[in-house]
């Protein structure tokens, strides 16, 4: 017996708990964004690997205790060079942003801070020498051999940063469902083709293609099936073959033509649930075959298709590619709204991005060469130029990853 009307969670979590994550294969860097870990990822080194000169200048000595601050530059520390070694207090050596800091060396004055004539740098009166002035330690961003992602980590372009930055040259994931879009019924018409006024056009396959395609799935099937019992098995068959995932539109109610359920069953697929406590959408049917491969049956109304999506269809194939977590933001209602006795209800909403605004919580980096702390952060905000601190409370422009 399958489950039939049940509540919006019991249908998420009847997805959640049948879809299992697909096979994991090893991925080049340029294809990780987009997809789920199936690894730690260890650190090769140190994070910076070396005492990191972080601005172009010269580095010394802090002790050094020159009276006239003149130091003779002996020589040019390049990104890239094995160190250079520091002879004596009253010299320096030049440097470069991303070079090593010379052996000898505890601390930078930047270019914009020294005069230097006849191959002598002078500082600035009011610059104090520190150690590690204008220096990215060792270590100080994470340390060789830390777990520095875990398996489930979905990757977007700083995770991939770090990755690379670790030194693997691919990393293993979950693969990337293929997936049919197809749509059922007998009065739909390919946009472009000639249409009688009682036709409908075909514009469910191109909703669901641009939603899918917005979450990175891309290896998409597009295909239309006739109402007809008979070939609805013979193609729905052939499409289960070739596809992980079949996402399938209209043909689940109760009308004389709806064969969808009756035909998937025929074919070796499991019903889990038919009929949602919701409303649009309430006749969604979801399935799954012996080997693992997940069937969406959606209503074929255009909004309830889309909301089966968003709410359902997209969860599935995260856990398909092994995802872990399923972050749900929220809203304020402006105005009040009817719902239903019996059914949860999903009303589009416009936002109101004047008067919605996030809570952003500073995770600021060590330097810009830290991008170690970028993890876990959603994006950045834009500060504006300011002497005294941005009060908690500021509105700032916010930029996702
Ligand atoms: P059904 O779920 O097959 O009963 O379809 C419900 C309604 O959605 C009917 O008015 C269909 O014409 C319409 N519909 C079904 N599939 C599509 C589609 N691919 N594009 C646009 N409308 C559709
Ligand atoms: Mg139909």
């Amino acid at each position: 017996m399958f489950l039939s009307n049940i509540s919006v969670d019991a249908a998420h979590s009847a997805i959640i708990q049948h879809v299992r994550p697909l096979t994991v294969i090893s991925t080049p860097l340029r294809t990780l964004n987009g997809r789920v870990l199936a690894q730690s990822i260890v650190m090769e080194r140190d994070q910076p690997p070396f005492d990191r000169v972080t601005m172009d200048g010269i580095a010394l000595c802090s002790d050094a205790n020159v009276d006239s601050r003149q130091f003779r530059i002996t020589g040019t520390q390049a990104a890239g060079a094995a160190p250079l070694m520091l002879n004596a207090k009253d010299h320096c050596i030049e440097v470069m942003t991303g070079a090593q800091l010379p052996i000898g060396c505890d601390c930078v004055v930047p270019v914009e801070r020294i005069h230097i004539d006849h191959g002598m740098a002078k500082i600035d009166d009011d610059l104090s020498l520190t150690p590690y002035l204008n220096v990215h330690r060792r270590g100080s961003d994470s340390s060789k051999d830390d777990e520095i992602l875990r398996p489930g980590t979905h990757m977007s372009a700083a995770e991939v940063a770090v990755i690379a930055s670790a030194g693997y040259s691919e990393a293993r994931v979950y693969l990337t469902p293929r997936i049919a879009v197809i749509s059922t019924g007998d009065e739909l018409v390919e946009p472009g083709s000639p249409i009688e006024a009682w036709q409908i056009r075909r514009s469910n396959t191109y909703a669901l293609i641009s939603a899918l395609n917005k979450y990175g799935f891309s290896n998409i099937t597009d295909a239309h099936l006739r109402d007809d019992p008979v070939s609805l098995r013979t193609k729905l068959s052939a499409m289960l073959e070739q596809h992980d995932v079949l996402i399938l539109s209209g043909g689940v109610s109760a009308g004389k033509f709806d064969h969808i359920p009756k035909v998937l069953n025929e074919i070796g697929v499991t019903t889990i649930f038919h009929k949602i406590l919701q409303r649009p959408g309430k006749p969604m049917w979801f399935g799954i075959r012996d080997d693992g491969k997940a069937i969406y049956a959606l209503p074929g109304n255009p909004v309830s298709i889309l909301v089966c999506f968003y709410r359902y269809v997209l969860n599935g194939l995260r856990q398909a590619m092994g995802a872990t977590k399923f972050q749900v933001e929220h809203a304020r209602l402006t105005d009040a709204i009817k719902s239903h006795d019996q059914l949860t209800c999903f009303v589009p909403v416009k936002l109101n991005n004047s008067q919605a605004i996030l809570p952003a919580t500073p995770h600021p980096t060590r330097g810009s060469g830290d991008f170690v702390s970028l993890l876990g952060t959603d994006g950045f905000v834009q500060l504006p130029a300011s002497s005294a601190p941005i009060p908690s409370g500021t509105i700032v422009p916010l930029y996702r990853w």
